[in-house]
């Protein structure tokens, strides 16, 4: 099976860990720190993502602008994530669709023998290894995809367990 067609978003500045997070459930994600609200309307306007943002003041320009907008309501990474969970959003617990979440592009599984520079004990360890293809980045199963998992079923319990609370 090829890769699904996701949504794409947009983060702004406040939101860089959640963007990191939606790279890895491969999600096209836009994110630069660096950039303004007129900026990052213009990247919604133009390319069509979703906007993520912490700011009401750009919540409500955006929906003036008639663009699809989630204000985060919270802080803590969980919670942000339990919040795009509600809305629709999938987070992965298997790296087969993640993008690179350091500079968003496509990431392959690669093997040792390409890696010259992975540490001892990562080899003997893990048995998954991933490369970015445009910055080079080496993600492995062992050590990512172990917190992550633990994250996402955490979430997942505290999902079930608000919807056992509203249907009783
Ligand atoms: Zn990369």
């Amino acid at each position: 099976m090829g890769k699904t067609i996701r949504k794409s978003v947009t983060c702004d500045a406040m939101l860089g860990k959640l963007a990191r997070w939606l790279r890895l459930s491969g999600y096209q994600t836009y994110y630069n720190s660096r950039e303004d609200d007129t900026a990052l309307l213009d990247m919604c306007i133009r390319s069509k993502t979703i906007l993520l943002t912490r700011d009401r003041e750009l919540e409500r320009k955006a929906r003036k602008l008639s663009l699809d907008v989630i204000l985060i309501k919270s802080n803590g990474i969980e919670n942000q994530l339990l919040q795009l969970v509600r809305n629709g959003f999938e987070i992965k617990k298997e790296p087969s669709e993640a993008l690179c979440p350091i500079c968003g592009s496509e990431v392959r599984e690669t093997d040792e023998k390409e890696i010259s520079s992975l540490p001892q004990k990562i080899r003997l360890v893990d048995k998954k290894i991933y490369i970015c293809s445009k910055c080079g980045k080496i993600y492995w199963e062992g050590s990512h995809w172990k917190k992550i998992r633990e994250r996402v079923e955490k979430i997942e319990y505290k999902l079930q367990n608000s919807r056992g609370k509203r249907s009783s």
